[in-house]
């Protein structure tokens, strides 16, 4: 039976660190880490989602400035807002969750954030330094996978890293993270996508696979090679009568089948998601540091 990888128990011991060095900046510089959460419209995931990063802020002593506006809100108006963020010095991180209600230009919002204060890591600037592999703020999913990984003494140097999906806030980065030439990444990369043929054998060659699609049994035990690891970054809702909210939420892996082959894998939920929450912490908590010029 293959190891848990608990995002979970880690995310719980990151943020006891996380709590300490905020302590010791506090006390130290007079700085508290503030992270500006914006979130648009009524979508309900992107609701709990936001609910569960602004909770890790407070319980680790991070301020969370919650800016919550309706589906109306206009894109000159959010413009405007991060124009404020951006000049604010209370503020070190700025969020903006998406998916943006259809007449907001998502690439025009992310473009507008200081990429000083880009803790999500997608604009273009902090994309592009991540892909020479300068100092950067990585995108929060793909460094938390990598954590994960380090943290729980799965090497990655050397590896076929077989990752499926592409998009921009998980399957890409990791790769472009994963590749590079640091003895905590070199690895062998392959991406899969919709378009690409024989998923499964290639799938099989995998030391590390990773499942980031959004949809249910996409990794099946045939697809895994004896002894792999497995990251499952996955999160679906699927029903469920006998749970008070109608639904539970499982990931892209066949969890029970999988983990009888693998060595380790991640469970939903438990396993990326508060990895991913971590790192954004991770972020802030750097930006103000850099903000206030400690080192
Ligand atoms: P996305 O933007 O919808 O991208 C999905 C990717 O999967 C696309 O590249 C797509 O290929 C590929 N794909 C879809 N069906 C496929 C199939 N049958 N075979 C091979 N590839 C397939 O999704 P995302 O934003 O990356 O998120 C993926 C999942 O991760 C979602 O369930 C999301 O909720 C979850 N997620 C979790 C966290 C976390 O912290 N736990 C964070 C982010 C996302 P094409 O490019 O060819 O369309």
């Amino acid at each position: 039976m293959a190891i848990i990888l608990s995002g979970r128990d880690l995310s719980d011991k990151m943020k006891q660190d996380y709590k300490k060095e905020i302590e010791q900046i506090k006390q130290k510089h007079n700085i508290v880490p503030g992270l500006a959460v914006i979130l648009i419209g009524d979508n309900p995931a992107s609701l709990s989602y936001v609910k569960l990063k602004e909770k890790a802020c407070t319980e680790v002593g991070i301020v969370s400035h919650d800016l919550r506006f309706n589906a109306d809100y206009k894109e000159e108006e959010l413009l405007k807002l991060i124009q404020d963020l951006n000049s604010n010095n209370n503020i070190h991180g700025i969020l903006v969750q998406l998916p943006l209600p259809e007449h907001i230009g998502e690439e025009k919002i992310l473009c507008a954030i200081d990429p000083e204060k880009d803790v999500d890591g997608f604009h273009p600037v902090n994309v592009g330094k991540m892909m020479i592999g300068a100092p950067s703020f990585l995108p929060a999913t793909p460094s938390g996978i990598q954590q994960l990984l380090l943290r729980n003494n799965i090497g990655i140097e050397g590896k076929h890293v077989v990752i499926i999906g592409r998009s921009n806030i998980v399957g890409k980065p990791l790769a472009m993270i994963l590749i590079q030439k640091k003895p905590d990444a070199n690895a062998t990369v392959t991406l899969c996508h919709t378009r690409t043929k024989n998923i499964a054998e290639i799938a099989r060659t995998a030391d590390i696979l990773v499942a980031a699609v959004g949809r249910p049994h996409t990794v099946t035990k045939d697809m895994v090679k004896q002894g792999a690891v497995v990251i499952d970054v996955g999160v679906n809702r699927i029903e469920d009568k006998t749970r008070k909210r109608g639904y539970r939420l499982i990931g892209d892996v066949d969890f029970e089948e999988v983990s009888e082959k693998a060595s380790a894998i991640t469970p939903v939920p438990g396993g990326v998601g508060p990895m991913t929450i971590t790192m954004l912490l991770h972020n802030t908590i750097q930006s103000a540091k850099k903000h206030a010029g400690i080192e």
